[in-house]
């Protein structure tokens, strides 16, 4: 039988808000798993360089992960894997199923579960992931040593993560649907002096194309002149936007109707003691700073919470 195991409060997942919230709730002296479906750190993972949080002037995603977690287990707070699959209610108290074998009850339950890279779902795309697609720079950029990569997007990720790919590609071609970026002007400007990077805009890409091993190119379509053609390219990094990782949560009836989780500025959802913060939640940015922030705020308001449940 699976085991059940009790917590004051369980937080879903283990990124920068997550992290933050679990510090909070710990340094209160409540008892606190962070609970994640892979390594803690999130999206930092993913990151190369991050140049926009307070008190670095530049820093490693992963080593901001690394230091993120050493400060959320100082005051004991708790780290396991498992997919949440559930989150139900049991009177006042939240019961969790996980994919493990365990199963959890909390007081109170921190959604921080972030988002997902949106695909282009285009043919080709899912074919050749792993032997050419890729969502992860600084995961899969290594292979692409002096090779021609294209980028898909033209947000904050697109770019910074273009420029990135500049030290190890050759060339670094970024196709834009529109006529223009969506990314900050300081990334873009930065983008504009690297040699290595080109930008083609106003194209769409309509399939991922390759041999028996792997990417050879894409075909694109001219969203101004209607025009089809191909490119020629080693790899494909796809940057289009994220989708919130709310698929567990749609039984709780706290999301909106993109699927990002509704909260007030207490962090509060509209299940008293369901919290949600970071990107999982409805905001206007999505940002490390913001997702501590949020963290903050939220680990503050279980310690609220679970005080009024006495
Ligand atoms: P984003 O800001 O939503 O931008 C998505 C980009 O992909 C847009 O240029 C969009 O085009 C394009 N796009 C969407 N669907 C597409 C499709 N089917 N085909 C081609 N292009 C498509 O997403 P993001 O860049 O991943 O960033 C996500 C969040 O993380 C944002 O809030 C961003 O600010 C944040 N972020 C911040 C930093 C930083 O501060 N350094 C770094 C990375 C990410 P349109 O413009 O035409 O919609």
């Amino acid at each position: 039988m699976a085991e059940n195991k009790q917590y004051d409060v369980v937080i879903i997942g283990a990124g920068p808000g997550g992290m933050t919230a679990a510090m909070y709730a710990s340094r209160a002296n409540l008892s606190v798993l962070m609970l994640d479906r892979g390594a803690y750190g999130g999206n930092l993972n993913n990151t190369a360089e991050i140049e926009n949080y307070t008190g670095f002037k530049k820093i490693k995603g992963p080593e901001l992960a690394q230091q993120m977690y050493d400060g959320a287990t100082q005051f004991g707070a708790e780290y396991a894997y498992g997919t949440v699959t559930k989150v139900e209610l049991d009177g006042n108290l939240k019961k969790i199923t996980t994919d493990m074998d365990e199963t959890y009850t909390a007081k109170a339950v921190v959604i921080a579960t972030g988002s997902d890279h949106r695909r282009l779902d285009v043919p080709g795309e899912e074919d050749f992931s792993g032997r050419g697609v890729s969502y992860c720079a600084v995961c899969d950029g290594a292979f692409f040593k002096n090779k021609h990569l294209i980028v898909v997007g033209g947000g904050d990720a697109a770019v910074e993560e273009g420029v990135y790919l500049t030290q190890l590609a050759s060339k670094v071609t970024v196709l834009v649907r529109r006529d223009e970026l969506r990314a900050e002007p300081i990334i873009q400007a930065e983008a504009m002096n690297n040699d290595k990077m080109e930008f083609i805009y106003n194209t769409s890409v309509t399939e991922i194309i390759g041999d028996d091993i792997k990417v050879t190119g894409v075909k694109t379509h001219n969203n101004k002149t209607g025009e089809e053609g191909k490119i020629a390219a080693d790899g494909v990094f796809i940057y289009v936007g994220n989708i919130p990782m709310t698929t567990s949560f749609t039984n709780l009836n706290i999301l909106d109707d993109q699927g990002w989780v509704k909260t007030d500025d207490r962090m509060q959802t509209a299940i008293p003691g369901i919290f949600a913060i970071g990107d999982v939640r409805e905001t206007p940015l999505r940002q490390v700073a913001t997702a501590v922030g949020d963290g903050a705020i939220a680990g503050q308001q279980v310690y609220e919470y679970i005080k009024s449940m006495n």
